[in-house]
């Protein structure tokens, strides 16, 4: 029942709950009070974003407060150039001009308030932005960052959503539709698609593009940069030297030039994620750098822009299966969720994009996560970096080599399904210990020592 807008969320990283869903829940407010009658309007005076609970008391560090301005000056997080981004941090004291109908507005960066970190609220991330006429609040809503770039607000009613055409709870569910019916991956997943968000098929390729052009763009971006990166870990970033350097890899012979052009995408966006620029959940902001690899090394072998398109609905299907019945959460089941996942979406994307058979994309997808089982969550400093960064160039690279491996074996021989292995990821997870799940206390969270 998810829909692809539901999971490619596009938004600033690094953190798709502290920085992802407060820039989309502050320009959804400026959506809301842009409505409002200009007899209203034209008593505004301010502009206020109070956070609360953990946006508040972890919202410094993420750059939650600098997200939330950029929503609420009407900038959307599809298209927000992350020069914007950049200045509100360079510039903390700049003074905005927001216009709404007959007003116009100040607003700075000291509007968003880091309000109270502990009492009764309704979620732990929530967040309340107000319009003001002096000290009467001519329009506020209650907000909700509810994890993963999701929002909801108060009085919030899921959408209704209508019911999958084909629906398939495993992997091995699909085989009746796409063996037994031969009903393409690509079509089954559009008709769903249409079935429950009550899309056109023309809406779903747009916003397909859409997600494809702000990859592309990050990646780009990345690959020009030489910076270090935000926080206490002082990480220099990687991406340009990489692609820089090429010409040496292409000495080193055609597997390492190879590697490392795929690995340098890989680490191109994982930077751009780490800078708080503009990324899509693929599936989860830690690993949205593996998938804008593959796309970009698709692109760089001239793949139609419908195959693209036929990868991107696939990835998502390996997405959907591992959310089902597993987890894409590292605080809920380690690194395996996140890189795993995105990992394995990237190899199914791969196939599908190159025409393998459906056996040969689900043998792709499994062999890419059959690989990352096990592996932990352990960000050194609370940070998306280390290793998340380098995670997602392995990611990549992993992907192809799934790929790779999976078009050249009998694809009935393979020994282990993709439903397996879903299946062993979920029980790994269950079964890891908690420290190893996102809280920054095992692994190379403590044996890195910063200094
Ligand atoms: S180590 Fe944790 S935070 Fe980093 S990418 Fe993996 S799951 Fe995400």
């Amino acid at each position: 029942m998810t829909t692809l807008e539901e999971f490619y969320k596009i938004g600033p990283g690094p953190s798709s709950s502290h920085t992802m869903g407060p820039m989309r829940i502050t320009y959804d407010f400026f959506q809301r009070i842009s409505k409002l009658p200009d007899d209203q309007l034209k008593r505004a005076t301010a502009l206020k974003v109070h956070l609360f609970g953990s946006l508040s008391a972890t919202g410094k560090g993420h750059g939650t407060d600098r997200a939330a301005l950029a929503g609420l000056l009407g900038k959307a997080p599809a298209t927000c150039p992350p020069e914007f981004l950049d200045s509100l941090a360079a510039n903390p004291d700049e003074t905005h001009q927001l216009t709404l109908g007959p007003t116009t507005l100040k607003v700075t960066l000291q509007d968003v308030v880091f309000d109270a970190t502990k009492g009764d609220f309704p979620h732990p991330n929530t967040m309340t932005p107000k319009l003001l006429a002096g000290n009467e609040v001519l329009y506020e809503q209650e907000y909700y960052s509810v994890g993963g770039g999701f929002i909801e607000w108060k009085g919030y009613k899921p959408p209704d959503k209508g019911q999958p055409k084909y629906p398939f709870e495993h992997a091995s569910d699909l085989k009746k539709y796409l063996i037994d019916d031969q009903i393409p991956l690509p079509q089954l997943l559009l008709a769903n698609e249409m079935a429950i968000s009550g899309k056109s098929e023309q809406q779903i390729w747009e916003f397909l593009d859409q997600v494809a052009e702000v990859m592309v763009r990050g990646v780009d971006t990345g690959l020009k940069v030489d910076s270090v990166l935000p926080g206490p870990i002082k990480l220099h970033s990687k991406a340009a030297s990489m692609q820089r350097n090429l010409k040496t890899a292409a000495a080193k012979g055609p597997a390492a030039h190879a590697i490392t052009q795929v690995a340098s995408y890989g680490f191109a966006m994982g930077e751009e994620n780490a800078r708080g620029h503009i990324i899509v959940t693929a599936p989860t902001a830690g690993s949205a750098g593996i998938i804008p690899a593959v796309l970009k090394s698709l692109r760089d072998l001239n793949t139609p822009q419908q195959k693209i398109r036929d990868g991107f609905l696939a990835a998502a299907a390996i997405g959907y299966l591992c959310k089902h019945n597993a987890t894409l959460a590292g605080a809920e089941g380690g690194c395996q969720a996140e890189v795993g996942t995105g990992s394995s979406m990237g190899a199914a994307m791969i196939a599908q994009a190159l025409n393998a058979k459906p056996k040969v994309v689900s043998n792709a997808a499994e062999s890419a996560l059959e690989h990352h089982l096990g592996m932990t969550c352990d960000p050194v400093a609370g940070y998306v970096q280390v290793p998340c960064i380098e995670r997602c160039a392995y990611g990549a690279v992993k992907a192809w080599t799934a790929y790779c491996i999976a078009s050249e074996e009998v694809p009935e021989e393979r020994r282990v399904d993709l439903d397996t292995t879903i299946a062993a990821m979920a029980l790994t997870a269950k079964e890891m210990n908690p420290k190893y799940k996102e809280t920054s206390e095992g692994g190379l969270a403590v044996s890195l020592v910063l200094c």
